[in-house]
């Protein structure tokens, strides 16, 4: 067995080899993403007790590894070092799709050889509170993989929970099985995961950033469970890609300038221009729909510049189910509305692994669309994440391949 096989190039069936390519980001290139990550040579590491080593065919674009490029808000190698992690690199990639290559001591639930679809999260299973029930995804032990853990899959190898692995829809191709998962599960969470305000049959759902991985998802999914997605976007063709997964329509919120912190309520001239501006969005949103309804629910990820609207918009004990900040962490709430209306804001993250599993059958059965729409080799990784957080990408998701580069998907079948 050579130490280094190529990309694409496939090493005896099980075979470890000593080294692999991988997509790296290193602390001396934090920044712009196009310069944080390079296709260096490191060690393949080995799976543990419970883990598996997965042979990446492609993986998926998140925006979680545009901020692990920033190294802000978290400096992810220095946060792991701090719990004892001696790896001075970071090998992003929360989600993608490959083949089950080798397995630590007490893995029955996959074998190698197995053609698997990955999930973002780990957690510790003897952990004390999911041993008490809480959902794991809800655990104190609970990490975002290829974000908070190292060994993503933007690796030749990548390094997995055996729990992680879900068994790959055969009509998929790799690329279009290995980017769904992150933005699609976490939708789904958001959307049916906190009763009891779920999508109901009928109900209006505002879905901030409409043509993005969540938002692309979360359309379809709003309309599988019967509701009425309306979509925010910043741009025309973003606005028919919408409208084409499924959007009653769209609100282009470059026609709007309240975006931001609240102005303080003695400042009335500021207010009544903010009241202005969020009322006729407001407005546009019943035009979309056709009556004077509010959104039931308002998914939320852009965060410091949107939250104030979503949660002035948001009907009477409605939700606002938020799990990101895009444009920033720090939001005002006008707790009057909070309270008197009995509105709900509620955090969510990821999704469990029945989740998971669900939102994998809805696309193995092509119920919902993967929505990939832009994906390159393995050196467009960089590329891909500038691409994102200059918010200059296509609508949907996106995936670069690792080794399904040469080999294709049926060298390993
Ligand atoms: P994405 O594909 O880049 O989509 C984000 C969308 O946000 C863009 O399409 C853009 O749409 C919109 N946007 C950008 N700037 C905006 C602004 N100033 N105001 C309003 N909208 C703006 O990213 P994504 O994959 O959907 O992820 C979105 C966010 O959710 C990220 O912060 C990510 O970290 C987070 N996230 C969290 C989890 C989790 O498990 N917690 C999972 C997935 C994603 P327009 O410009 O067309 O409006």
């Amino acid at each position: 067995m050579k130490e280094l096989y190529e990309l694409g190039e496939v090493p005896p069936r099980g075979a470890v080899p000593e080294k692999m390519y991988a997509s790296v980001i290193r602390p001396e290139r934090f920044g712009e993403p196009e310069q944080a990550f390079a296709t260096e040579v490191v060690d393949t590491p080995r799976p543990d007790s419970g883990q598996v080593l997965v042979y990446m065919m492609a993986a998926g674009i998140n925006y979680n590894n545009v901020w692990a490029a920033l190294g802000a808000p978290l400096d992810v190698i220095a946060a792991r070092q701090r719990h004892g992690a001696t790896e001075d690199f970071h090998i992003g990639g929360s989600e993608g799709s490959g083949v089950v290559w080798a397995v630590g001591p007490g893995v029955e639930s996959v074998s190698v050889g197995d053609h698997v679809v990955l999930s973002g999260c780990m957690w510790d299973e003897t952990s004390a509170d999911i041993r008490l029930g809480a959902d794991p995804m809800t655990s104190k032990s609970q990490v975002a993989w290829g974000y908070e853990a190292n060994y993503g899959s933007f690796g030749q190898f990548a390094l997995v929970d055996d729990y992680q692995c879900h068994p790959k829809p055969p009509n998929l191709s790799w690329e279009d099985a290995a980017a769904f998962v992150l933005t699609g599960a976490t939708a789904y969470r958001q959307l049916c995961g906190w009763p009891p305000n779920t999508v109901r049959p009928g109900d209006p759902v505002l879905v901030w950033g409409g043509a993005g991985g969540l938002g692309s998802m979360a359309i379809q999914i709003v309309s599988l469970l019967g509701g009425t997605p309306v979509a925010v976007v910043s741009s025309d063709d973003r606005a028919r890609y919408c409208e084409r997964l499924g959007a009653r329509g769209t609100i282009d919120r470059r026609d709007y300038d309240h975006w931001g912190p609240l102005p303080r309520s003695e400042d009335g001239t500021a207010m009544a221009r903010w009241t202005e501006s969020v009322r006729a969005f407001g407005r546009a949103f019943w035009e979309v729909i056709g009556e004077r309804r509010s959104p039931s629910l308002v998914l939320e990820h852009t965060g410091q510049d949107t939250i104030p609207t979503s949660m002035y918009l948001c009907d009477n004990a409605g939700m606002v189910v938020i799990c990101g900040g895009t444009t920033g962490y720090l939001s005002d709430v006008d707790l009057r509305f909070l309270w008197m209306r009995q509105k709900r804001l509620q955090g969510s993250h990821f999704a469990n692994l029945r989740q998971c599993r669900e939102v994998v059958s809805l696309v193995g059965a092509g119920r919902l669309d993967p929505c990939l729409s832009w994906c390159e080799p393995f050196d467009g990784v960089g590329k891909a994440h500038q691409l994102m957080y200059n918010n200059e990408h296509p609508g949907g998701n996106m995936a670069v391949l690792v080794n399904a580069s040469t080999t294709g998907g049926t060298s390993l079948d």
